[in-house]
């Protein structure tokens, strides 16, 4: 059984020379088949209005089909959501590169008519690649071929604003906020989800997108109980911690990206790397990527101990460097966000959990979202995404 780091590898990607995970678009399963309108003129409900709900109401609203998404937080976003105030471009909190090719972006839209304006930058391979070891900093030109399918950022937007721009104006009006639902019951010939609150909505069809963490925590109770196969792909899943931790400073004195002996291991990942790379800026954004065993160490810390941690870290490889130029620190821990508790799903879990997670249940009940999906990638927005579509295309049927 392949597992997601083994996939990035058997695809000749170029490991740890460049942010994780990317370029999986040329290994990729993903059949775009056009959506088109079946047979099922019923309702929908979508819990979640993170990447896959938004893409699954969106779709469904192109084919006039009736749903309603409810979130359980007090906005739509869930784990690409931005900050705004920190500097003067869009911090991602979560979700920060595009990691497969640019034609993601108009295969979320789905409409021809629609040009896509989001800038996109690729990396370069006069970048420079900070590595240390043993007390030793080297760095070097990353060297990497670039190629198209390669991790880009998003320039003076986000994944979030992507999604603010071409998916929300559509389904703004179907979107509930402040409602978590802790039911669902499938056992008629409706679907029934009952809310934090108690109240109760219904609908011929129900879309889950809820992280897999918070139904490893039994956040979401299903009446019947979930199939056997999937109620044990949500106990064997590791699901990863994740922090990610913007540092401002008055100058820029590291390399586009900084690794480390544990920046890739089977347990997390760990970098430091440019935030600011390629944003029209004059501020000096140092971020941190964090996720799985290497995050925790961070997250034992908070406030002015995580700072003071960070600051001594980045201090002993730039000689005492990082606390003189100093200004200002964002932390975004994602194992304290109610509705996320965690990251991901591990790059390192079986597929056969992705998989077994995305199979829908009694023609009525169907997973979307990052961890269920049917190809051998997952934990992206373009996964998120692809596997709206999948769930769309199934439903519709
Ligand atoms: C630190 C970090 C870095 C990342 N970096 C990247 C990257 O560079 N590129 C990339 O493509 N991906 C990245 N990702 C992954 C990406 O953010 C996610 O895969 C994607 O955003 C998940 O979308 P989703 O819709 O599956 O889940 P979510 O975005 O989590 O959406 C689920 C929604 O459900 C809501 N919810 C939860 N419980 C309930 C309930 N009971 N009732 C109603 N609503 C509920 C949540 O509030 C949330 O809005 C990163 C993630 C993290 C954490």
């Amino acid at each position: 059984m392949m597992t997601r780091s083994e996939f990035v590898k058997a695809c000749a990607l170029f490991g740890i020379g460049l942010p994780f995970q990317g370029a999986m678009n040329a290994c990729s399963e993903d059949s775009e088949t056009p959506i088109t309108a079946g047979d099922f003129d019923g309702s929908v409900l979508i819990v979640g209005a993170g990447a896959a709900g938004m893409a699954t109401g969106y779709l469904l609203q192109q084919l006039g089909i009736d749903f309603q998404i409810v979130e359980a937080d007090t906005t739509y976003g869930g784990r690409f959501r931005t900050n705004n105030e920190f500097t003067d471009f869009p911090i991602p909190l979560g979700a920060e590169w595009l990691h497969v090719s640019a034609e993601e972006l108009p295969a979320i839209i789905n409409d021809d008519q629609i040009t896509v304006d989001t800038v996109l930058l690729p990396y370069s391979e006069n970048d420079t690649s900070g590595y240390y070891s043993n007390g030793q900093l080297t760095i070097e030109a990353v060297g990497n071929a670039v190629n198209d399918d390669q991790d880009k950022k998003f320039i003076g937007s986000s994944w979030f604003d992507f999604f603010d721009t071409y998916i929300v104006p559509s389904i703004r009006n179907r979107m509930q906020f402040n409602t978590q639902i802790a039911t669902i019951d499938y056992s008629g010939s409706k679907v029934i989800a009952s809310d934090a609150e108690g109240q109760f909505y219904e609908a011929d069809k129900i879309v889950v997108t809820v992280p897999l963490k918070l139904l490893q925590l039994g956040t979401v109770n299903f009446t019947p109980e979930l199939p056997t196969n999937k109620q044990n792909a949500i106990a064997d899943a590791t699901v990863w911690s994740g922090i990610k931790i913007f540092l401002k400073f008055s100058e820029a004195f590291y390399p586009t990206f900084l690794y480390f002996d544990d920046s890739e291991t089977n347990e997390g990942q760990r970098l430091y790397y440019d935030a600011a790379y390629g944003q029209n800026s004059a501020d000096h954004i140092l971020g941190l990527f964090s996720v799985g065993k290497q995050a925790e160490v961070y997250q034992q810390f908070s406030g002015d101990a995580l700072r003071d941690y960070v600051l001594n870290e980045l201090d002993e490889i730039f000689e005492g460097k990082a606390s003189a130029v100093f200004q200002d620190i964002l932390v975004q821990n994602w194992n304290d966000q109610a509705f996320a508790q965690a990251a991901y799903l591990a790059d390192e879990a079986p597929s056969s959990i992705s998989r077994r997670m995305a199979e829908s249940v009694a023609n009525k009940l169907y997973f979307a979202g990052c961890s269920y999906t049917q190809f051998a990638d997952w934990s992206s927005v373009h996964t998120a995404s692809r596997s709206a579509r999948d769930a769309v295309r199934e439903l519709v049927r």
